[in-house]
């Protein structure tokens, strides 16, 4: 795990998130960012290793079974991402507004993120149930999907 990529993108003179660092809480969270950016996107980041594992969901995560949302993996964020909202200055990577909206514990019912293909519980408040992240061959596209 590294954080060297989420670093290298921006400067924390001028943004308000996190330097960060890799940190093993022990605790197994979630968290969704909707991310007014130059495009609307949700951020989806299940904590896991001492990091946020990231996708940006351009669709949002689905709260109803039967809908496939694509997920792009985006570079490791650090775990204190997961409190962070507010607004990334102009010209500054991810440009925007980024809120809360929603968060909560996460556990694996099996599957890992190496093989490309989990299922999972979520126990948020707006998530919660099983859900399935599968991996597209050889990308960092992946498919998000409540069974
Ligand atoms: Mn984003």
């Amino acid at each position: 795990m590294t954080l060297v990529a989420y670093q290298k993108k921006r400067e924390f003179k001028k943004t308000s998130e996190p330097k960060g660092v890799i940190k093993k809480t022990g605790l197994s969270r979630f968290v969704v960012q909707k991310h007014q950016a130059r495009n609307l996107h949700y951020d989806f980041r299940l904590e896991a290793e001492g990091v946020l594992k990231s996708w940006a969901v351009p669709k949002g995560v689905p709260e109803e079974a039967g809908i496939k949302r694509l997920a792009i993996q985006v570079e490791d964020h650090p775990v204190d991402y997961i409190n962070f909202s507010g607004v990334i200055p102009k010209g500054e990577y991810g440009a925007g507004t980024v809120g809360i909206w929603d968060k909560g514990k996460w556990n694996l019912i099996e599957g890992d993120l190496g093989s490309g293909s989990l299922k999972f519980n979520l126990m948020g408040k707006k998530l919660k149930g099983e859900y399935v992240l599968v991996r597209f061959k050889d990308k960092n596209n992946w498919l998000i999907y409540k069974l």
